[in-house]
């Protein structure tokens, strides 16, 4: 096995700090949750497996091909990597993915219920529509091939009874993504507490904050 090229230094690095936020947020429990980067070369680099988010230094990425041939690193890559490689083909723009286990996502996650993206103007712009997977066991070839297919222009996608995968052109938005949407999830929660609901954006204002969002994702 082979040490990661100085050439990649700065992304795991990058991927290293995002792996530390993720457990910090207590967004991955365990060995739980995954991140990756992929270059304009097609060259992916990911989280190990087995491993918690939360002492993930550079030096433990993984660095593979857009097939997941193993390239660079001292570890074995995560078992879900064939999820990130889905969203990366599904959606050529995609430039990092993060799969994780925010409490308030896995409580919609594991029922049949899913927030009312509708009621908030910043969630709106942020997840946009959510695709929504039923179960199909983690990292295997069937959830790749059905991510593949559903996840097209879809950054926010919801495993049911397992739990979130997002994407963005950098590491950044699809940090931002996973923690908006848990945030929109803790509120709704909140709301349900009550034994309220959320009121829905009147369709005028729905209208704009998508064409909205179309516009920021050009
Ligand atoms: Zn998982």
């Amino acid at each position: 096995m082979n040490t990661i090229p100085e050439r990649y230094t700065q992304s795991a690095k990058q991927l290293a700090t995002f792996s530390n936020l993720l457990y910090q947020k207590g967004f991955a429990d365990a060995n739980g949750g995954n991140l990756s980067v992929k270059t304009d070369e097609d060259i992916v680099i990911t989280t190990p497996t087995l491993e918690s988010k939360g002492s993930l230094e550079y030096g433990d990425m993984v660095i593979t091909d857009i097939n997941g041939r193993y390239l660079y690193g001292l570890k074995s890559a995560s078992s879900e990597l064939s999820s990130h490689l889905a969203v990366y083909r599904a959606n050529p723009k995609a430039r990092a993915v993060i799969h994780s286990h925010p409490p308030y996502v896995c409580s919609y996650a594991y029922t049949k219920s899913t927030p009312l993206i509708e009621a908030s103007p910043e969630t709106l712009i942020w997840t946009g529509e959510i695709c929504d997977i039923t179960f199909i066991m983690p990292g295997s070839p069937e959830l790749a091939k059905k991510l593949e297919q559903e996840c097209i222009n879809r950054h926010v996608i919801l495993l049911r009874n397992h739990g979130l995968i997002t994407w963005g052109e950098s590491l950044r938005d699809a940090w931002w993504r996973t923690e908006v949407f848990e945030h929109h999830c803790k509120i709704c929660h909140l709301i349900s507490t009550r034994g309220d609901i959320p009121v829905k954006l009147d369709e005028e204002g729905i209208k704009r904050l998508n064409k909205l969002r179309d516009d920021l994702l050009k």
